[in-house]
């Protein structure tokens, strides 16, 4: 014998564990054991750890019953003793619950037993101590049911078909002429019992276990295979669960709502799950058993009667009927609602956080079978987080640890109706590229969606992909769904700097331009037809489905300011317009790390103007266009710089491959021939001429402004210009200028000379100076590992995880979407790292390219600008490797403040407590 202990018993107030002991003994076995402990109604009962579940895996079923079963044993005689009555005892027997319970809750993963220990006898022996032989028969036909679905594996035999026991169950109705389980008889009930065990043998071969003792290992082996099913491996795979946690399983004394009419059994919430309002709310059954409540084969009643009245409303119900026919429990069990009243308040005080609890009133005695942290919506969770804070329930530290960003994101866009959301039709998924909810009219081009805009009317841009050239569209739509292109395609990283709805890579959708259909589950769509898209979840729904904006309230600013307190790092935007800065600013960025100054060329004239540029045959040609893209980009500088008073504005030189600007199309194409005076044929020989097997790894970033110097040397005197313009207003102006893509040092110099030489010129020009910046992205390997010759002569370094990401695993930004999603799922990628930074690879990168950069320049400002510097565990870790900022799009700032102050103020709660 091992002197491990296996099994933790408690009852009657006392109990061998503790809240605290939630990995050993599960969510549910460490709180039923606390409840006991703080005095709460809790039957008694044992919980077997987690660890046992390792061992049943390496070691076998036979071999951990054998180690289990003098513990198990000693632990059914003190239930036994606590309940007066025996396990297998004819007249007097006990009954008990059999429920899995991992640390964190999996719903789904197991069902649970109830009323195990029911044989032919024993049901006797219920019916006459319980004087109530329907109560005994009904118990017995669940266990048969609930014991042979989860522990027998008696399933339907495919999808198609229904559940074998509620078959018969819907036959016996069908032939007593019932709606409703409890106007069976009890001769019904036993005739059900004898069927079921019938179907019982003739599907598994045997009978059903009679044995106590045999029925209890069975339950209990069953809740650990259930930790190796398919779907609870699935369920951990999406959670990151390891699955060397195990799962706990708790045994517990049976107390029956099922009783009769003193009896009931519900489910409740000590605050509002979905507002967060301060307001007990729940549901109710009389006369039944757990399951039912959430079944819906009774319809719930309310616990309080504030809310039955509510409910009522909602139902359009009168509150004669109301009263009459769904009375709340206060109402129809006015003794135990205020018992549990108290015991809700109780909890939640103890357990400092919104209470889920389950539990059953046995003739009018109440008990509690279950107590954890209710899930909550966003909304809930910044409001009960505020609340308790100001009931001084709890510290702001503890505020800190409660925000989950994912939830966060929810409270910045809007939403769809829920009711709506139950009826909608799933056309198809894709990736849930920027969250909220839109609805419009099928648009296919950019242009299109403008016109619409202008009459009106609400769309849904939808592409193969999108590119730079439909920015005005996507501007102008609701949301944009895209059938290719990931979590960092163009349509996913503009919809996100844009707040605006935005489902990528949805394969399954037909797209056809020509005939300006879009085809998906066989139903075509015409420009005009309506559909809705959730870019929270990556759905697309048929037609109009309603949505809500979502306000930002009291409570939320009130987070933000806590933020403020503890964070160390600051958050930036990346942000390309005034209006963009300005909303961000809003939600509390300091700045703006990245500003693509590309984005700038689509608008207006300024396309015609950047085209002539690039199709110029020389120099002198190039530099005529840039002359007239200069006055437009100093303005657009001057309104960033106003917006951003006191903060850095970081912008970046021309980036992206030259043949995004040029037209694709004949129409197009000829305009631009005649505006410029040359031939169509010159027009797309010149056009042609730009395109690139592999536009990612060719003539861009930094690769254009050395071979193009007067690009370079354009854009630097528009923002020294920019920046001398308002500071003479009085604006307090921080221009950082920011070199994209270099891979070696030389590359930086050679930009770096034309930067300030430029600068020089226009400062002897004006006969005024202003102070500036110059810094480089880190976005291609080499350049992480030469950091420290880089930061010789950058000033700061602002890390393009994107481009970073791309570079390092060698995955194409626009084409990963296709293999990345199967890479997940079969389990080679834990996470798409274009959204998620992979520390273990491209954060090594990050982390040497700081300690280098630092290593030689104390002062070097660091920064991450890729996607990443939304997302909050990336955030965390540029916490860790000490970066000065983040920067994100500009409706992702607020999420990216709480990571930050996360970051700072609970690391620095484990160091010092
Ligand atoms: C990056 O590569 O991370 C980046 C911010 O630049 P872009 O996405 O514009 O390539
Ligand atoms: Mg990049």
């Amino acid at each position: 014998m091992s002197d491990i202990k296996r099994v933790y018993t408690f009852g009657n107030g006392q109990a061998e564990g503790r809240a605290e002991m939630k990995n050993l003994l599960g969510g549910k076995g460490a709180n039923l054991a606390e409840m006991n402990l703080v005095g709460i109604p809790v039957p008694p009962g044992f919980t077997i750890t987690t660890e046992v579940c390792t061992e049943y895996t390496q070691k076998g079923k036979d071999a951990v019953v054998e180690l289990l079963k003098p513990e198990v044993e000693k632990a059914i005689t003190h239930i036994e003793k606590l309940m007066n009555c025996g396990f297998g005892d004819k007249q007097n027997p006990l009954l008990v619950s059999v429920r899995s319970g991992a640390r964190v809750s999996m719903p789904g993963m197991m069902d649970t037993v109830l009323n195990l220990g029911l044989n032919d006898e024993a049901v006797e022996g219920i019916a006459k101590k319980s004087g109530n032989e329907r109560f005994a028969w009904d118990s017995y036909r669940r266990f048969v049911q609930m014991y042979g679905d989860v522990v027998l594996g008696m399933k339907p035999k495919s999808k198609e078909d229904i559940d074998p026991f509620e078959e018969i169950m819907e036959e016996m109705k069908e032939k007593k002429g019932v709606h409703l389980d409890t106007e069976l008889s009890v001769d019904d009930l036993k005739e059900l019992v004898k069927k079921f065990k019938a179907a019982v043998h003739k599907q598994t071969g045997k009978d059903f276990p009679t044995s106590p003792w045999e029925q209890l290992w069975g339950a209990v082996c069953a809740v650990f295979d259930s930790w190796m099913n398919d779907r609870a491996i699935t369920y951990r795979r999406m959670y990151q669960i390891p699955e060397e946690w195990g799962t706990a399983v708790n045994v517990q004394a049976m107390v029956y709502g099922n009783m009769g009419m003193t009896s009931a059994t519900g489910v409740a919430f000590t605050r509002d799950a979905a507002t967060g309002e301060d307001i007990f709310n729940g549901e109710y059954l009389i006369n039944a058993q757990g399951e039912d409540v959430v079944a819906g084969i009774r319809t719930p009643q309310q616990i309080t009667l504030e809310g039955s009245r509510r409910w009522a409303t909602l139902q359009g119900i009168t509150e004669a009927n109301r009263a009459a026919n769904y009375p709340s429990l206060e109402e129809a069990m006015p003794e135990c609602a205020k018992e549990l009243f108290a015991t809700e308040q109780k909890l939640e005080d103890y357990f400092k956080d919104m209470q889920d609890i389950e539990f059953t009133i046995q003739d009018g005695k109440l008990w509690l079978l279950q107590t954890r942290n209710g899930k909550r919506t966003g909304a809930a969770m910044v409001r009960i987080a505020m609340e308790m804070l100001r009931q001084g329930i709890i510290d702001e530290k503890e505020v800190l640890k409660r925000m989950e960003a994912s939830k966060l994101d929810e409270l910045l866009h809007p939403v769809f109706d829920r009711t709506a959301l139950k009826s909608v039709k799933i056309m198809a998924k894709g990736l849930p590229a920027s969250p909220g909810a839109a609805t419009g009219k099928v648009v296919f081009f950019a242009d299109d969606a403008v016109v619409y805009k202008e009459k009106r009317q609400r769309t849904i841009l939808v592409r193969i992909e999108t590119s730079p050239e439909d920015l005005a569209g996507m501007d102008a739509a609701q949301g944009i769904l895209t059938a290719r292109g990931g979590m960092t395609s163009h349509a996913a990283v503009v919809a996100r700097g844009m707040g605006k709805c935005c489902v990528s890579g949805a394969g399954e959708i037909k797209v056809d331009y020509k005939a300006r259909t879009l085809e998906m589950k066989g139903k075509v769509y015409k420009e005009g037809d309506w559909i809705s898209i959730n870019g929270s979840t990556g759905e697309v729904y048929d037609g109009q489905v309603p949505t809500q904006d979502v306000e930002l309230d009291g409570d939320f600013g009130a987070i933000m300011d806590i933020c403020e307190k503890y964070t160390r790092m600051d958050v930036r935007t990346n942000a390309d317009t005034p209006n963009d800065a300005v909303v961000a600013r809003k939600f509390g960025a300091k700045g703006i790390g990245l500003c693509r100054t590309e984005h700038m060329f689509f608008e207006g004239d300024r396309i015609k103007a950047m085209r002539e540029m690039i199709l110029a045959p020389d120099t002198e040609g190039r530099k005529t266009a840039l002359k007239k893209l200069l006055p437009m980009q100093r303005g657009d500088f001057e309104g960033i710089f106003t917006a951003m008073d006191g903060y850095g504005v970081t912008i970046r030189l021309l980036d992206p491959p030259l043949h995004e600007f040029v037209p694709h199309q004949v129409e197009t194409q000829r305009a631009l021939a005649e505006e410029m005076g040359m031939t169509l044929e010159e027009v797309v020989a010149a056009c042609r001429s730009l395109e690139e097997f592999n536009p990612m790894l060719g003539h861009r970033g930094c690769r254009l402004g050395n071979t193009y110097p007067e690009i370079t040397e354009m854009q630097a005197r528009a923002i020294i210009e920019a920046a001398l313009n308002v500071k003479a207003k009085g604006i307090d102006v921080h221009p950082e200028i920011m070199v994209p893509l270099i891979g070696t040092v030389a590359e930086l110099k050679y930009q770096a000379n034309i930067i300030h030489n430029t600068a020089k010129t226009v400062f002897k020009e004006r006969g005024t100076e202003v102070k500036y910046l110059l810094g480089t992205m880190i976005e291609v390997p080499r350049a992480a590992v030469v950091a420290d010759k880089i930061a010789e002569i950058a000033d700061f370094f602002s890390f393009g995880t994107n481009d970073l990401t791309q570079m390092t695993f060698g995955y194409s930004r626009d084409d990963a979407g296709k293999f990345l999603k199967v890479y997940q799922e079969i389990g080679i990628l834990k996470n798409d790292p274009f959204e998620v930074l992979d520390q273990e690879g491209v954060g090594q990168l990050v982390k040497m390219a700081c300690e280098k950069g630092r290593s030689v320049k104390k002062s070097l400002k660091l920064g991450i600008c890729g996607e990443h510097g939304g997302e909050p565990s990336s955030v965390q870790f540029c916490n860790s490797v000490d970066m000065n900022y983040v920067s994100c799009s500009p409706f992702r700032v607020p999420i990216a403040r709480v990571a930050a102050a996360q970051a700072s103020a609970l690391s620095s709660v484990t160091a010092t407590e």
